[in-house]
C-alpha cells in the first residue's frame, strides 16, 4: 500500500483533531447540561488560542445542533498598551458572528493600585469579571461561556491543594453565588496540547497575552512544570487526574461535612477496602 502524500496525512490528522474536540466539548455540554434551548451564550473572547478554539468549536456545532440558542462573542478591552482593538472587531465581522466589544480601562486602575513588579492578575481578573457579569445582565445572557480546559483545570486542583489547602479544582459549570449567572467551561475535556494543535492548524490571529507586562503567577508556573515533567515520563497523568475529579469517593475522604462518617450508609462509593491497594486505572478515561 503506498504511503499517503504529506498534505493529505496532515489533513487527515487535522480531521481528527476537530472531531475529538467537537466530541469532547459535546459530551462535556452534555454532562453537564451546559446549554438548552433558547440560551443566549456569551463567548468570551480573549484573543488567545483558547478563546479563539471555544468560538469555533461552538458555531460547529450550534450549526448541527438540534436545539436552538445564540452565540455572542464578548471581548473586553482592557486598554493595555499595544492592543490591537482591530483584530477581533476583524475576525468576527469575517465570520459573521454576533458580537461585543467592551473598552474598560482596567489597566489603568491596576497599574495605579500594584506596585510595579509585584503581580497584577488577581486584582485584573477581579475587575475583569465584575465587567463580564454587568455585561452579562445587560445582555440579557443565560450562560456565560469561558475557555477553560482540562489542563486549566488541574492547575487549579494543584494551585489549590498546595497553596491553599483545598480539595478544589474549576468546575464545569458554576451558577454564581447570587444565582444571577451560570458559567460554563465546554472545553473542560479538551487537554490544551490539541487545543494549541487546532489553534495553529486554524491560523486564528492570535492577541499576545502578555501585553499587561505582568508576569505569569510564579505558582502556577510550577504546577505547569511538575505537571510537564509528569507527563513526559508518564503519559496519561494529567488525564487520569481530572477522570478522577470525575469519580470522587467522599467516604475515602476526610471531610465531616461532605460525609456522615458517625453515622455511616448509604452510598459508600467502593464500599470496605480499607485494606485493599490503590486501583490502577488505565490513562486518561472520560466516563
Ligand atoms: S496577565 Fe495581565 S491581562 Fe492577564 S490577568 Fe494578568 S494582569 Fe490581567
Amino acid at each position: 500500500m503506498s504511503a499517503l502524500p504529506e498534505k493529505t496525512r496532515s489533513s487527515n490528522n487535522f480531521n481528527k483533531l476537530k472531531k475529538r474536540l467537537e466530541r469532547e466539548v459535546g459530551k462535556a455540554i452534555g454532562d453537564f447540561n451546559m446549554i438548552e434551548e433558547g440560551d443566549r451564550v456569551m463567548v468570551c473572547l480573549s484573543g488567545g488560542k483558547d478563546s479563539y478554539t471555544l468560538l469555533d468549536i461552538l458555531l460547529t456545532l450550534k450549526a448541527r445542533a438540534p436545539i436552538d440558542f445564540t452565540l455572542i462573542a464578548m471581548n473586553l478591552d482592557q486598554k493595555q498598551p499595544g492592543f490591537p482593538a482591530e483584530v477581533l472587531p476583524e475576525y468576527l465581522q469575517r465570520l459573521g458572528v454576533e458580537y461585543r466589544i467592551v473598552e474598560e480601562d482596567t489597566y489603568s486602575v491596576v497599574r495605579e493600585k500594584i506596585p510595579v513588579g509585584k503581580t497584577t492578575c488577581s486584582l485584573c481578573s477581579r475587575l475583569r469579571r465584575g465587567i463580564i457579569y454587568r455585561v452579562a445582565s445587560e445582555l440579557e445572557i443565560t450562560k456565560i461561556a469561558l475557555g477553560h480546559h482540562r489542563d486549566d483545570i488541574v492547575e487549579t486542583l494543584f494551585l489549590n491543594m498546595f497553596f491553599g489547602a483545598k480539595l478544589k479544582a474549576m468546575p464545569p459549570k458554576l451558577h454564581t453565588d447570587d444565582g444571577r449567572h451560570v458559567v460554563i467551561r465546554p472545553l473542560a475535556y479538551c487537554a490544551e496540547k490539541d487545543i494549541a494543535r487546532y489553534s495553529r492548524a486554524r491560523e486564528f490571529p492570535i492577541i499576545p497575552c502578555n501585553l499587561c507586562g505582568s508576569q505569569e503567577n510564579l505558582q502556577r508556573k510550577q504546577i505547569k512544570q511538575m505537571l510537564a515533567e509528569w507527563e513526559q515520563q508518564y503519559p496519561g497523568r494529567t488525564a487520569n487526574i481530572f477522570t478522577a475529579l470525575t469519580s470522587v469517593v467522599p467516604s475515602h475522604l476526610a471531610d465531616t461535612g461532605l460525609y456522615d462518617f458517625n453515622n455511616p450508609g448509604g452510598d459508600i462509593g467502593e464500599g470496605d477496602t480499607v485494606f485493599d491497594p490503590p486501583q490502577i486505572a488505565g490513562p486518561g478515561l472520560i466516563r
